[in-house]
């Protein structure tokens, strides 16, 4: 059985939650090599992702990704509003009117959102962004798919994934966005948005555990 609406509701409720609890270290991280906004961006945005899942709640988990990415573009501001905007939307994009995302479907949303961004920022792996959480996410997300992985396990594989390659970010000298403004000096900070991109991620497994009971024998 996939993922329903029900999680992804799930999941931008705990990813506002991780936004409001995760704010002021994001605003940390985008102190030396940005302007320090990228935590009050990110709570402001999906605080906004809230109050618009509370208006018209979605029927399929693609409307409320839509719901997300239109708050986010909206709100976020800075670089991040329409880099998450266009990965939300994209992914919103690929499940169409599903009622029901199984692993294949997730990792697809998931490359649909990693393209979105690189499409929008141009940003390749390494250069010190959001990509490099995003992209090792798809891979190991394929990668736990295709060796036969539940959502849960998906999402899992994505999210740690995510977290090592926001970790990875850290020695990276930045060639996008403003980051890129501090030359070598960014080298030694973890990028705010691939911190970001982990945190939300993370959320998205959390909730598919929250939804599937468990991801052991009792999950049916
Ligand atoms: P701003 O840089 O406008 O202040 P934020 O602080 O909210 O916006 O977001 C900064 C984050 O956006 C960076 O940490 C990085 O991950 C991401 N970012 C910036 N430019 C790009 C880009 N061209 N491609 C991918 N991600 C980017
Ligand atoms: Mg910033």
């Amino acid at each position: 059985m996939g993922l329903d609406v029900g999680w992804a509701v799930d999941w931008l409720k705990l990813s506002a939650k991780a936004m409001a609890e995760h704010r002021v270290e994001l605003i940390e991280l985008d102190r030396p090599i940005g302007d320090s906004d990228h935590g009050e961006n990110m709570d402001r945005g999906f605080q906004a992702v809230l109050q618009k899942l509370d208006e018209s709640p979605p029927e399929t988990p693609g409307a409320a990704l839509k719901a997300a990415a239109m708050a986010l573009m909206s709100k976020v501001g800075g670089a991040a509003g329409p880099l998450y905007g266009t990965a939300y939307l994209r992914a919103a994009t690929s499940w169409g009117a599903a009622t029901d995302v199984d692993a294949e479907a997730l990792v697809a949303a998931l490359e649909a959102a990693r393209d979105g961004v690189v499409a929008r920022g141009k940003a390749e792996l390494g250069d010190k962004t959001m990509v490099d959480a995003w992209t090792p996410a798809v891979e190991a997300a394929r990668k736990a798919a295709e060796s036969g992985a539940d959502p849960v396990g998906v999402l899992e594989a994505a999210a740690e994934a995510a977290e090592t390659g926001a970790a990875a970010t850290d020695p990276l000298v930045a060639r996008k966005g403003r980051a890129s403004y501090v030359g070598e000096r960014s080298a030694g900070h973890r990028d705010p948005g691939a911190a970001s991109t982990a945190l939300l991620l993370r959320a998205a497994a959390a909730a598919a555990v929250g939804s599937t009971g468990d991801q052991g024998a009792d999950a049916v």
